[in-house]
């Protein structure tokens, strides 16, 4: 469920895998590879997609017939799989950016999102670094400049459903990266946004858990919530965390929108979180947020999951 790594602070350009991968050339050659199927499916040809070409002439050999919908590569499955992934992945994308973001016409991915589905937890844990256990998707983004310059997904695909059951809230990540260019969201409202995404079984959970820890007293503080920059280390306080994130999510934007919700982060960025909350919810101080605890949305009702599986 996480994204990783955190935008580079200054611009960065890499290509390399953020992940040991034990041979670097190979991976390459593969990234180059889904290139070449993700730039047939494009529209667009610009100097960029040039750019990649010869990079890419000497690598098609090694390509494992990926499927690409237009923004998406899906590897790692069945061919009639991968096309219904794709298909179900690129549903996602236009949603995220329009109830997110509000661009109804998003602009195409020159750097398509590749989507490998993993079928065994060894193969998802050499790719990602953690068992699928903890978590069973994963998202890495590379940024240079202003562009996203890396997308990928890491899912298993061991489920009973046809689409994998991470899809949906990683891919949400992604489109949000394009937002968040220069640097990444806070951590509890990117996962608490990926999380309206989730099934509505899944957001129960979330909320489960976190009201289970709201009873027993082991939830954050709203200043401490917020300040959060990185993961819990522990499992079950990551638990809390997601619920938690899920429910101040969903709060906020029950108050007014999502809209305003994505402005409020873009200006607590810049001014802070205290005066974005004025500014955008007139809640003067931090001690009013803690009756998002109370007061939690019910799941579901703003009807950004997607059910089409
Ligand atoms: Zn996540």
């Amino acid at each position: 469920m996480h994204r990783v790594p955190n935008p580079p602070k200054l611009p960065v350009f890499a290509l390399a895998e953020t992940r040991s991968r034990g041979d670097i050339r190979a991976a390459k050659a593969r990234l180059a590879a889904m290139l070449l199927a993700c730039l047939a499916a494009c529209a667009s040809t610009t100097a960029e997609i040039r750019a990649d070409d010869a990079a890419v002439s000497s690598a098609t050999e090694t390509t494992a017939h990926p499927t690409a919908t237009g923004n998406i590569v899906v590897v790692g499955t069945s061919q009639s799989r991968a096309d219904f992934i794709g298909e179900h992945a690129e549903t996602i994308r236009r949603a995220a950016f329009s109830q997110l973001l509000g661009e109804t016409h998003p602009k195409p991915w020159l750097v398509c999102c590749e989507i490998h589905v993993h079928e065994s937890a060894d193969s998802f844990e050499q790719a990602v670094g953690g068992s699928p256990a903890e978590a069973r998707g994963a998202t890495s983004l590379e940024f240079s400049g202003d562009r996203v310059v890396t997308r990928r997904i890491d899912v298993m695909g061991d489920g009973p459903g046809i689409v994998p059951d991470a899809i949906d809230h990683e891919v949400v990540h992604v489109v949000l990266a394009d937002h968040f260019i220069h640097a990444a969201p806070p951590r509890w409202a990117d996962e608490g946004l990926a999380l309206l995404f989730d099934t509505p079984e899944k957001q129960r959970g979330h909320e489960a858990d976190f009201q289970d820890a709201r009873r027993r007293g082991l939830t954050w503080s709203v200043a401490d919530l917020l300040a959060l920059e990185d993961y819990p280390a522990d499992g079950p306080r990551q638990k809390i965390f997601y619920g938690q994130s899920a429910a101040l999510v969903r709060w906020l934007i029950a108050r007014r929108d999502a809209a305003t919700f994505i402005r409020f982060l873009d200006d607590a960025a810049q001014v802070g979180m205290e005066a974005a909350l004025d500014r955008h919810y007139a809640i003067t101080s931090l001690v009013s947020v803690s009756s998002a605890w109370k007061e939690v949305a019910p799941i579901n009702t703003l009807g950004l999951s997607q059910r089409r599986r």
